[in-house]
């Protein structure tokens, strides 16, 4: 776990080599070794100086945050408690009187990088894949072992908020230079320059700068005009950012600002009471269930139907190179795989292999890969026109125009040339999947994998099952989606699928509040506030309002009576056929876009929509937008759509960036509880209508006292 050993010449190494895992984290066990192991080094007179580093390729990923969260006391007191104790543990490496010299292979993140900190000289590796930094805002927290009092103390205010407030993690080129290191060197002189600085420098510098009397913070504490300045700027920035509604960046300025103006002993006491009161809040509680549990979950294909060997994929067809047959054909190339791009013409197909060409020159310029590089890369991707060019694909995605009778056509043809036994996916963001499998002869081999666009950057994969879809097919299409690095969520057939579904609900109750003479800038401010990363009305122009019109003829088409009318149809219905304003790709939709300078809220809406005198409160706008999301996933929970409020929760904040601060849209349920959501949902309803009917089910887990997730 722990390796030791002294040389001669009376150095120490202490090596960190957990058994049976990939990297080393901090754990209960792990820190008891690591810190007999300190005490050992410094009870032993031979020994002068001690290193710190690993036998992975990797230095050490921080605290393993489900054991920590198991462990340790769900009391105020006893986290704190806690807290305290890790940190005595690194000031106790401060204070001994041996100097300690972190020796860093590889990555260095959250406590890894705190117990480096607390070393007396940081060496790093120059190992291209290193990333160091203090990611805990990420997950709602702030680093707790000390983070935020040394790094204040080592690189300055106006340095270490940024890096703390974005949980940014930096290469070892940008750390050396920002200072949170103090030298980088090639991999195979890692350990002598460590030993180096011991014997040459240690003895000298065992004592940290802000133990020794007169210390300043370097470039000054908030009291100064630049700091003044930092905080000032910062604070309206954040609040800019955030709406307020994360605790986390607000604590982390807190830190700073008061522990810069105190002790490094009274500062980590303030740094645990902050740590304290995040960890105890909710918001917290939400992003670590979501953003780590379930998506570490998701990642790891928890849900994979079990008994189902695991497909290597080598070979991928995609077919459409279009906007998102691109962006497919991109990822795949990217993860290594080899892609038949096929559209129609081979120009079509050239042009698609141009945008990944585009994306890869972006890559080659940023430094963040080689012009061999990129050559592969391109290299594994074929344009063509030909069927016969798919035999020996694995997957076969279609992403050709949303129309059943081409789908169907392209269907029938790469079937007949594909093997038998490989998945076809269809890419369809609105058609159901069990009736566009009726044009597959595999029907059982017929799945649905909606992207979502820009490919490139958008993290979700959401995995539809058609009413034929084999559990192996599943489990082979989970497999394709972790092959090309994305996070897939599982949802059961339905109409829009899940994440379509619920995303449209919030665009269209912003508009049929725009129809009811709400204040436009009042109802994109309040879905901000709410945490939404754009208003409904400016979501709308972005997804264009043509295409919510063509999907919706499409679906009143395709229900017939069964159609359920919304207030936001008659609004859509003018912008497209009488107004022409389509949305963003045209210029104008609710907004005007001009050429230069900003978009601004159309000025001839208040003449469509006459703003009424009485208008609601910025709460009530934001619990209309919040909770029409909240009760469709439940309909979808109900329906069988989502079969876990896990994927509702991953898909929600990956598919359409529904606010992270609740962790995901049934999480939100969850921290309002569900007898108040299903008490808020009946008042709703009752003042504008039964699509804020609660569903049945939820009605009975709110009367069965039941929560969806454990305390
Ligand atoms: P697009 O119009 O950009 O691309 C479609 C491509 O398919 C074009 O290059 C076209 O030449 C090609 N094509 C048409 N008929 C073909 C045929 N018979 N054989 C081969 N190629 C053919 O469209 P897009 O935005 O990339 O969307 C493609 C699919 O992905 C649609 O089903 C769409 O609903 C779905 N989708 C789109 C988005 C999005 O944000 N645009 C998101 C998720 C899913």
């Amino acid at each position: 776990m722990i390796d030791y050993s002294v040389d001669a010449a009376g150095i120490a190494t202490i090596s960190w080599d957990m058994p049976d895992r990939s990297m080393n984290v901090m754990n209960e066990e792990s820190m008891a070794a690591f810190n007999a192991a300190v005490d050992r080094a410094v009870a032993d007179d031979a020994v002068k100086g001690v290193i710190v580093t690993s036998g992975k390729k990797d230095f050490l990923a921080g605290a393993d945050l489900g054991m920590m969260l198991k462990t340790m006391p769900k009391d105020a007191a006893g986290i704190f408690a806690f807290v305290q104790q890790l940190q005595q543990q690194f000031r106790d490496i401060e204070t001994c009187g041996k100097p300690f010299a972190a020796a860093l292979n590889g990555t260095a993140l959250g406590g890894g990088y705190e117990l480096a900190l607390a070393c007396h000289y940081r060496v790093a590796a120059d190992n291209a894949r290193a990333l160091f930094g203090l990611p805990e805002v990420q997950v709602g927290l702030l680093p707790g072992g000390g983070g935020t009092q040394r790094l204040l103390r080592m690189i300055g205010i106006r340095e270490a908020l940024p890096l703390l407030l974005e949980g940014r993690k930096v290469d070892p080129g940008k750390a050396l230079s920002l200072g949170m290191i103090d030298k980088v060197v090639p991999a195979d002189e890692l350990l002598a320059e460590a030993r180096r600085w011991l014997l040459e420098e240690g003895a000298k510098n065992a004592v940290k700068p802000w133990d020794v009397k007169k210390f300043r913070v370097p470039g000054g504490t908030p009291m100064t005009p630049k700091g003044l300045e930092t905080f000032t700027a910062g604070n309206a920035m954040l609040r800019e950012k955030t709406y307020g509604n994360y605790p986390a960046p607000i604590a982390i300025m807190s830190c700073v600002y008061e522990g810069s103006m105190v002790d490094i002993d009274a500062g980590l006491r303030i740094e645990a009471r902050y740590f304290t009161s995040l960890l105890t809040g909710d918001v917290a509680k939400n992003m670590i269930r979501t953003l780590f549990f379930s998506m570490g979950e998701a990642n790891k294909l928890g849900r994979r139907p079990a008994g189902v060997p695991p497909t290597e994929y080598r070979k991928v067809g995609v077919l459409g190179a279009g906007m998102m047959g691109a962006g497919i054909a991109h990822v795949a190339a990217l993860a290594g795989l080899e892609v038949v791009l096929l559209d129609t013409t081979l120009e079509a197909a050239g042009k698609g292999k141009g945008y990944s060409e585009g994306l890869l020159a972006k890559r080659v310029s940023r430094r963040r890969m080689s012009v061999e590089g990129k050559a592969a890369v391109l290299g594994r991707i074929h344009p063509t026109t030909a069927y016969e060019d798919l035999a020996g694909c694995d997957i076969v995605i279609e992403a050709v125009f949303e129309d059943r009778a081409i789908k169907a056509d392209v269907t029938a043809r790469a079937e007949a040339a594909m093997p038998e036994t490989a998945v076809f996916a269809s890419n369809t963001s609105t058609l159901p999947i069990t009736g566009l499998a009726e044009a597959s002869s595999r029907p059982e081999n017929f799945i649905g994998l909606h992207f979502f666009s820009p490919v490139d950057r958008m993290p979700l994969v959401e995995i539809i099952r058609g009413g034929k879809t084999s559990d192996a097919c599943l489990a082979r299409a989970m497999d394709f989606v972790r092959a090309i690095r994305k996070t897939p969520i599982v949802v059961n057939d339905s109409r829009g699928f899940f994440t379509s579904r619920v995303f449209a609900t919030y665009v269209t109750e912003g508009i049929a509040m725009l129809a009811e003479g709400v204040n436009p800038a009042l109802i994109d401010n309040a879905g901000r506030m709410a945490g939404m990363p754009v208003g409904p009305l400016a979501l709308a122009d972005e997804v264009s309002i043509d295409l919510m019109h063509k999907v919706r003829k499409q679906t009143m088409a395709d229900l017939g009576d069964a159609y359920r009318p919304s207030p936001a149809d008659p609004v859509v219905d003018r912008f497209v056929e009488t107004l022409g304003r389509i949305g963003r790709k045209a210029g104008k939709g609710f907004y005007d876009y001009p050429a230069e300078g900003k978009k601004r809220l159309w000025p001839g809406l208040a003449e469509q929509f006459p703003v009424s005198a009485d208008q609601p409160s910025a709460d009530e706008v934001i619990r209309r937008l919040m909770h029409i999301q909240g009760v469709e996933t439940a309909r979808c929970l109900e329906e069988g759509v989502i079969t876990d409020p896990r994927d509702a929760d991953v898909g929600s904040i990956l598919g359409w960036g529904f606010a992270p601060h609740y962790g995901g849209v049934m999480s939100m349920i969850h921290t309002i509880g569900i007898d108040d959501f299903v008490a808020e949902c009946d008042r709703l309803a009752q003042a504008h209508g039964p699509r804020f009917a609660p569903p049945a089910s939820l009605r009975a887990m709110a009367d069965r006292g039941e929560t969806l997730y454990a305390a």
